[in-house]
């Protein structure tokens, strides 16, 4: 079949769906590939890097949906890229169903199959292609990176001629695939490290990772996450009073605080009040990776980096994978070609969209003329 991805459309997305490499590989699934003329340069790859591994670049978008018939791209489709979509063609973007629906009923209607990689279930067989995994890992990494940028001394302590330095205090509030990038990361650059999260059973990845578990004086009955498919749920006022208690002793002795909590299909908690940053010193650095969502902190201004009067930047930016489109897109662009082996299971560049599959069952919100999201819980953890 032929596999096309075109040039991303929304403002400042510098990501790519396909690069030179994962364009091999589908090829040797028997696809053949086409991209949009310039679809690679904002991420580092160039026409003619494309053509030398055999992929046709074709001068417009428009010329490119006509043409591929699996579109591959990063963000749900524009306007303008839905009313190109045509029947029996396969589309495979980021898509967000659950607020999307109109663009899902329409797309449905024409005969499009949509498949969402922000749908693929978090179950061990589909973590190759888990890309809301791999660009939350970039943006917890990316996030420390960007603390440091905003932060005016050395994340490492260091006893120098010219005096000593007490290493940095960085607290990551929230430890899921983010936040898990996110203390990594600033471990290795010899950080303190404190980290919480309301599942208790991620203390052992934290202390594993070299940071100290944020411990409360406090039991959360029901607050173990099996039962909610690894993910948070709402904590009780009696907890989040706790919660607040304990991160407003730490405000002042911390440099850097990222936060990154999130609980499914509902705005992000505030954690970080406006009182805990007039606590913090002049200097220090917030990064909320929970901005797309409103924001763990109070003050958060989505997409801007602030100062306070007290001196704390505080960094709202919801785009960190596009930041680091070369790497974002390698990992995205490797989450999709494997996504594609499942869809060619014969190699033949035949594409069998198995609906018995959980994995694609899961991921598939339009197929067959039908909108089907949400789907059935997946039978395989
Ligand atoms: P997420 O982005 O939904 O949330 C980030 C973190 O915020 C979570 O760890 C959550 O517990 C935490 N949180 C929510 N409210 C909080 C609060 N009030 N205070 C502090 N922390 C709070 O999470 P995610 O990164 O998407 O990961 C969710 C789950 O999915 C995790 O259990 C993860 O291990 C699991 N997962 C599994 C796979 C797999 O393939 N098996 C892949 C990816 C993720």
């Amino acid at each position: 079949m032929k596999i096309g991805t075109p040039k991303e459309t929304a403002e400042g997305e510098a990501r790519v769906a396909m690069t030179p490499a994962s364009a091999k590989e589908l090829q040797k699934l028997g696809h053949e590939c086409l991209i949009e003329a310039g679809a690679g340069k904002a991420a580092g790859f160039n026409d003619a890097a494309y053509k030398e591994v055999g992929v046709t670049v074709v001068k417009s978008g428009a010329e490119l949906f006509r043409e591929a018939e699996v579109v591959a791209k990063v963000r749900p489709p524009s306007d303008t890229e839905a009313k190109r979509l045509k029947e029996d063609q396969t589309l495979v973007s980021f898509f967000y169903p659950a607020s999307n629906e109109d663009q899902m009923k329409g797309l449905a209607e024409k005969g499009v199959t949509v498949v969402a990689m922000d749908m693929v279930p978090r179950i061990s067989r589909a973590q190759k292609m888990d890309a809301l995994s791999s660009m939350a890992n970039i943006a917890g990494y990316r996030a420390v990176i960007e603390a440091g940028n905003n932060f005016g001394r050395f994340f490492t302590g260091q006893v120098t001629a010219a005096g000593k330095v007490p290493p940095a205090k960085v607290l990551v509030v929230g430890a899921g695939v983010a936040g898990l990038a996110a203390i990594g990361t600033a471990t290795s650059l010899g950080a303190i490290v404190y980290a919480f999260d309301v599942r208790p059973e991620v203390s052992e990845q934290i202390e594993s990772m070299g940071a100290e578990f944020v411990f409360l004086d406090f039991e959360e009955s029901g607050q173990d996450s099996s039962s909610t498919g690894g993910y948070a749920a709402p904590s009780s006022p009696e907890f989040q009073e706790k919660q607040l208690e304990k991160f407003r002793e730490m405000a002042p002795d911390m440099d850097i605080v990222i936060t990154t909590a999130l609980i499914p299909n509902r705005d992000a908690p505030v954690l970080w009040t406006k009182d805990m940053v007039e606590a913090m010193k002049p200097g220090s650095v917030i990064v909320d990776l929970a901005a797309e969502r409103g924001g763990n902190c109070e003050l958060t201004v989505k997409d801007e980096k602030i100062v306070t009067d007290n001196g704390v930047t505080i960094v709202g930016y919801t785009d960190f994978p596009s930041r680091m489109a070369t790497q974002s897109s390698t990992l995205y662009a490797t989450n999709i070609r494997h996504l594609m082996t499942d869809l060619t299971p014969e190699k033949d560049g035949v594409v069998n969209h198995n609906m018995e599959d959980d994995v694609i069952r899961g991921a598939t919100v339009t197929h067959g003329g039908e909108v089907t999201y949400p789907p059935p819980q997946p039978k395989v953890a």
